[in-house]
C-alpha cells in the first residue's frame, strides 16, 4: 500500500497566488498561504511563485513535496486541457502554452487546469460536504463568471473547457433608448453588461447625467466614474436611493438570466458569489435576484408540485470567500489523481 497523499490547490489571480493543501482525508492541512502572483512577467516567473507557496504549505503539513499526489491549478482565463486559449489578466506567453505539462515537468508531480469561476464553483461545493445535488455558481465582480457542478460533485466544462460563460448569455433588456449595450467580449446586450462592475460604471454614468440625479453628492464628486461606482456599495448599505435602484436592477437582471440558466441546468441550488456576498445589503440584493428569478422561473423550478413547501431551485451566497477557489482545485486534483 502508498504513502498517504496530499493534495495542492494553487489560485492563481491578477496579484495574489492563493494556495491550500488537504490531507488524504480531504481536511485542509494549516491556513491557506498566500503569494504575489507575478503573472504580467510570464509563466516561469510565476511558476517560481509557485514553488514558494508549495514549499510553505509543505512546511506547514510537515511533509515533503514527494507526498504531493497532485496538484489543481486554476487561472482567470479560459482555458482547456491545461492549456490557456485567451489571454485575459495574464501576460503573453501564457496563451497557447502546455501549463499543465511544464508544471508537471518541473515538478515530478500531476497537474489538472480549469478557469477560476469552474474552480469557485468545485470549492463552494467541497464546503457544503453534505450537499448531493447540483451546484451552478453565478459570480457578479469586474465582469460575471459562472461555473456548474454536477450532482455528485463533477465539474461540467464542456467538450472544450468552454462551458458556463453565463455573463454572455443574452438577456432582453435595453438602454432607455432602446440600445442594446456593448460588452467587453464585442456582443451586445450580454448579461454581464447588465450584472458587473463594468455595467455598474455605465449605468451610474447614464443615472448621473439625469435631471432626477442633478443634486446626487457624486455629482459633486471630482473623482473618476470608475472611483465614483466604487462608492456605490457602502452608499446602498447606508440607503442611498441612486445606489439601491442600480443595485436592484443588476440583482432583477442576474435572477432573471439565472432563471434560463435553471431551465438549462436544474442544478437546485444557485450559489452567487464575488463581491457582493460580503456586503451589509446582500439580503437584499438576493431578494432582488428572486424578484427576477420569479419574473422568468416557471413555478415548478420555485417549489415541487408535490410537496409545495419544498424549494426546487435553493439561492445562498457564496461561503468560500476568496480561498474557494484555491480549495475546489485541491479537491479536484484529489478526485483526480487519489
Ligand atoms: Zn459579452
Amino acid at each position: 500500500m502508498s504513502e498517504p497523499k496530499y493534495f495542492v490547490g494553487l489560485d492563481i489571480g491578477g496579484s495574489t497566488v492563493k494556495s491550500v493543501i488537504i490531507g488524504p482525508d480531504g481536511e485542509q492541512v494549516g491556513p491557506i498561504v498566500e503569494v504575489k502572483s507575478l503573472v504580467k512577467d510570464g509563466y516561469e516567473a510565476t511558476f517560481g511563485q509557485l514553488d514558494l507557496a508549495i514549499a510553505e504549505l509543505c512546511g506547514n503539513a510537515g511533509i515533503t513535496v514527494a507526498d504531493i499526489g497532485g496538484i489543481g491549478l486554476d487561472v482567470p482565463a479560459p482555458s482547456s486541457g491545461g492549456v490557456i486559449w485567451g489571454k485575459a489578466n495574464l501576460g503573453d506567453d501564457w496563451v497557447g502554452t502546455d501549463i499543465c505539462g511544464l508544471l508537471k515537468q518541473r515538478l515530478g508531480i500531476p497537474v489538472t487546469m480549469t478557469n477560476d469561476c469552474n474552480a469557485a464553483a468545485v470549492g463552494e461545493y467541497a464546503i457544503r460536504n453534505k450537499h448531493l445535488g447540483g451546484l451552478l455558481l453565478v459570480a457578479p465582480g469586474t465582469g460575471l463568471g459562472g461555473g456548474f457542478v454536477l450532482p455528485g460533485g463533477h465539474l461540467y466544462e464542456g467538450a472544450n473547457g468552454l462551458a458556463l460563460e453565463v455573463g454572455h448569455v443574452s438577456v432582453p433588456f435595453r438602454e432607455d433608448d432602446g440600445s442594446l449595450p456593448d460588452c467587453t467580449c464585442g456582443l451586445k446586450g450580454c448579461m454581464e453588461a447588465w450584472v458587473s462592475l463594468v455595467a455598474l460604471r455605465r449605468r451610474l454614468g447614464i443615472e448621473l447625467r439625469k435631471q432626477e440625479w442633478e443634486f446626487h453628492d457624486l455629482n459633486n464628486d471630482p473623482g473618476s466614474i470608475e472611483e465614483k461606482a466604487f462608492k456605490l456599495r457602502t452608499l446602498a448599505e447606508n440607503g442611498d436611493a441612486l445606489a439601491i435602484q442600480l443595485f436592484k436592477q443588476q440583482g432583477f437582471i442576474l435572477g432573471y438570466g439565472i432563471a434560463d440558466l435553471v431551465r438549462v441546468f436544474d442544478p437546485g441550488l444557485v450559489v452567487i458569489g464575488g463581491g457582493l456576498a460580503e456586503s451589509k445589503f446582500r439580503d437584499r440584493f438576493m431578494e432582488w435576484v428572486k424578484e427576477g428569478f420569479n419574473d422568468r422561473a416557471w413555478p415548478i423550478y420555485r417549489h415541487s408540485p408535490i410537496e409545495p413547501e419544498k424549494a426546487t431551485t435553493v439561492f445562498q451566497w457564496a461561503e468560500g470567500g476568496d480561498a474557494a477557489a484555491s480549495i475546489g482545485m485541491a479537491y479536484t486534483a484529489r478526485e483526480l489523481f487519489a
